[in-house]
Formats: structure tokens, sequence, C-alpha cells
């Protein structure tokens, strides 16, 4: 579908892999102080001084991870580089750096690449980062899309999901749920159009969630946000695979149980009629429905004078004994086992 929007075909092997590379990276420039030697040699130099640095990796596959009949390449390439930085910011770190490399099947002009690093270029302006290195290497099927991340934290400042304590509060960022069902719509207009073709939807109700699905942000403003208000919290993690999932890894790792509260969840209005049309409960997508790149973490209850104002920041429930377990604690004010039915990618591919 998205050669159909090309009028211009440039075959990749137009360039060789060299005059790709030159042609797709030429557009990235050098901002960071870190960044002592980019792109152009064997290999990037860079130079943290006494910093911690962080470094994590993402692979995104065609037909696991994205769709390209309603993923446009440009928006594919922005969230690529997005979930990264997610995951940096977990850490409480500043993103400096990434590396892209892709691998792709002779079907993808070079306009369509243009398309990709354009949204990757967008995404390293706007989050300032740079871009030092990758490769590209030819798919005999679909699109991989491999992004790592680099960041730097002081020590003192790092946060892992190891620190939590029972009776400290677990704080959720922005909404949850929006890019499961932003999917939902999605997934139901495809079928819709592969049947009738000319049926023009209305995606107008839809717009903060499938925002939320196509084009996430990651919140390098809540790691500021941080430092403002003189905050550290004791664990973080970002929903990345599901809101549960995500709790029992800091559970786990903190060793401690947790109480989480039903009626706390924030949950968009779009995300809740949404929910209402598609018939689905909304708890359930908001537990397990992933890719929101919201920062999950847990904070001591003296620090919470600090937060309480602030309209980023939800307290969904609060760690316990790790005896006690991991609670939903539901409306109804019954108590359930939590679990993690997050959409494991191993298993969405069967
Ligand atoms: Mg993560």
């Amino acid at each position: 579908m998205i050669e159909d929007k090309n009028q211009q075909r440039t075959a990749l092997s137009d360039l060789g892999e060299f005059g790709l590379i030159d042609h797709l990276t030429s557009q990235f420039k050098v901002s960071q102080k870190s960044t002592i030697q980019s792109i152009g040699d064997d290999a990037a130099v860079l130079e943290f001084k006494n910093k911690q640095i962080v470094v994590t990796t993402d692979l995104l596959v065609e037909g696991v991870h994205f769709d390209l009949s309603y993923m446009p390449l440009k928006h594919l390439g922005y969230k690529a580089v997005i979930v990264n930085l997610s995951d940096v910011f977990a850490m409480n770190a500043k993103a400096t750096q990434i590396t892209v490399s892709i691998a792709v099947s002779n079907r993808f002009p070079l306009e369509a690449l243009e398309e990709l690093y354009a949204g990757i270029g967008t995404a390293a302006k706007i989050y300032d980062i740079d871009v030092v290195g990758g490769d590209t290497t030819s798919s005999t099927s679909g699109l991989l899309i491999s992004v790592t991340a680099i960041g730097e934290v002081e020590k003192e400042d790092v946060v892992c999901r190891s620190g939590a304590k029972p009776n400290d509060l677990l704080v959720v960022t922005g909404d949850l749920g929006g890019a499961y069902m932003g999917l939902q719509v999605l997934e139901r207009e495809k079928q819709v159009f592969l049947v009738n073709p000319n049926s023009q939807p209305d995606m107008e109700p839809y717009s903060y969630i499938i925002e939320r699905q196509l084009k996430p942000e990651a919140r390098k403003d809540i790691v500021k946000l941080f430092k403002d208000l003189e905050v550290k919290p004791t664990s973080m993690i970002d929903v990345s695979d599901g809101l549960s999932s995500e709790i029992m890894h800091l559970c786990k790792h903190s060793k401690v149980g947790c109480d989480l509260y039903e009626e706390k969840l924030p949950l968009d209005p779009q995300v809740i009629s949404t929910c209402e049309e598609f018939n689905i409960d909304s708890t359930t997508v908001a537990l397990n429905g992933g890719e929101d790149y919201e920062l999950l973490f847990t904070l001591s209850q003296e620090d919470y004078p600090k937060i309480k104002a602030n309209p980023n920041f939800t307290v969904i429930g609060y760690m316990t004994e790790p005896n006690v377990g991991m609670h939903l604690v539901t409306r109804a004010e019954t108590k359930i086992p939590l679990q993690a039915q997050g959409w494991n990618a191993l298993n969405d591919q069967e």
C-alpha cells in the first residue's frame, strides 16, 4: 500500500549501500557535547566524563510490531526512536545518542526509506539527540528496524526497578490504554477498507487514541520535572507492555507487594467511549493494553506533597510487604490477584 503513494521509485540498488547510508544520514547534525565523532568513521566516539551511561535497544519487525497498511513510514521512524528513548527516561537519564539499523527488501524504493528517515530525523530533533551510527542491509521479506539509544545520568540520580519499599506510593504519568484502543480502531478500519476500499471513515472521534498508537511521545518532560520538583523515584519503569506486567516487574525486582486501585486508573474520555463502542472493559485495557510509553514509578510517601498538585501524575496504589502479594482493588472493593495478560510480543505471533 505504501508503494501507491510514491510517484517516484528509485531502486536502492542505484545508490549502493554506502551511497544509501550517505543519502539517508546527511540530514543528521550533531548537537550533543558528548558526541566526539558521529557517522563517517568505523565507530562513533562518545565522551561522558563522570556520568553513568545507559544503553538500550529495541528491534521492530514488520508484521509483528507494526503494519504498514496503516502505519505511515514517517510515523514508524518516529515511533522506533520514541520506544527506545522511553527506556532511557525510565532510568531517569537524559537521552543523548541513537544508532539506527534497518534491513529492507527490494519492494521498498528509496523514497520510502526517505520517509522513514524523515521520521527518525524529526524525533532526533525534537528530543535533541544525535544519530551517530547504524547499518543498512537487505532483507528477503519485510522491514526490520533496530534502534539503540544511549543516555547519561549522574550516578546519584539513576533510578532502577529495584528500589521500591513497602508503603511507597505507586504513581503513573499521563493516561493509559489509548494506544491499544487506537490500534483496535485502526485494525477495524483496515478490515472495512479491505471489504470496501471506497469507504471514508470518520476518524475524528478517535484522533487522540490513534495518535497514541501511531505517534507516541516519550516522557522526557517528566525526567526534567523530577529535577525541578527535587523528587527522585525509588523505582521506575516505562509502560510498554501494559501496566500489570510493569507493576509486576517493579514488585519482583524490589521484592515488594502492591495494592492497585481500579478507580484510580487514569483514562482519557476517548478511551472510555471507544471501550464502550467495542464492548471492551476499560480496566482490562488500562491494565494490559501496552504501548502507552508513560512512566510508572514508586515514591516515598514523604515526597507526596511535591507531586500532589501536578496534573502529570496519578497515584494509583501503594507498595506492600512482599508476602501480601500483588492485588487489584476493584471499585466494588474486592481484592483480586494482579495478572499480567499484557500482550507478550512472542505469543502474539501465533
Ligand atoms: Mg521498558
